[in-house]
């Protein structure tokens, strides 16, 4: 499959979730299973030669396409939840979105210091969520931080909020 096929099993939602909000739907993609194959080789090759040691998903939509590469890694699965959804001790950021404040949590003892770490997510819009995903996993003290996504909206330039030091990976790009 092309990356062109692929973006043809994507549904473009106009005003959803609001007004203006050009929606990129991966659920038509994700019922079709060559796309799933594509996403998961894909993913892979990216990453097959980094020494990752954990892959975390971010709640929910990367919740589809972490534990999948993870199992093919070889590595566990970590869950970034929004707050009060996690029930051991919890680690914290909390950040600023469009309409009000937002929370995400890690639990205190899914990373260690030794681990190098894969963040997932089903796209980059303005990269809010990610970044915060980024510090909250930066507390653990770990060696190093890939960013990927299966959809980069370029034209919101969300990948200029990253640190330099965290690689940022995305398969397909609009
Ligand atoms: P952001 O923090 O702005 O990068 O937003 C990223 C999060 O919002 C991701 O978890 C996406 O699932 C979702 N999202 C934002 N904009 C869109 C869009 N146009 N189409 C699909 N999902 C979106």
């Amino acid at each position: 499959m092309t990356i062109e096929e692929i973006k043809q099993h994507i549904r473009t939602v106009p005003d959803f979730p609001t007004q203006g909000i050009m929606f990129k739907d991966l659920t038509t993609a994700f019922k079709n299973a060559e796309c799933m194959k594509f996403f998961e080789d894909a993913m892979y090759n990216l990453y097959k030669d980094k020494g990752i040691t954990k892959i975390i998903g971010i709640e929910s939509r990367g919740f589809i396409m972490a534990p999948i590469l993870g199992n093919k890694l070889g590595v566990g699965f970590v869950p970034v939840r929004k707050k009060g959804k996690l029930p051991a001790e919890t680690v914290e950021v909390s950040y600023t979105k469009e309409y009000g404040v937002d929370t995400i949590q890690l639990h205190k003892d899914a990373l260690t210091a030794d681990d190098v770490v894969l963040i997932h997510d089903d796209l980059l819009a303005t990269g809010g969520t990610m970044k915060a995903a980024c510090e909250l996993v930066r507390k653990f003290g770990v060696k190093k931080i890939y960013v990927n996504f299966l959809v980069e909206l370029d034209f919101l330039n969300g990948r200029n909020v990253f640190d330099n030091d965290i690689k940022v990976d995305s398969l397909i790009h609009y």
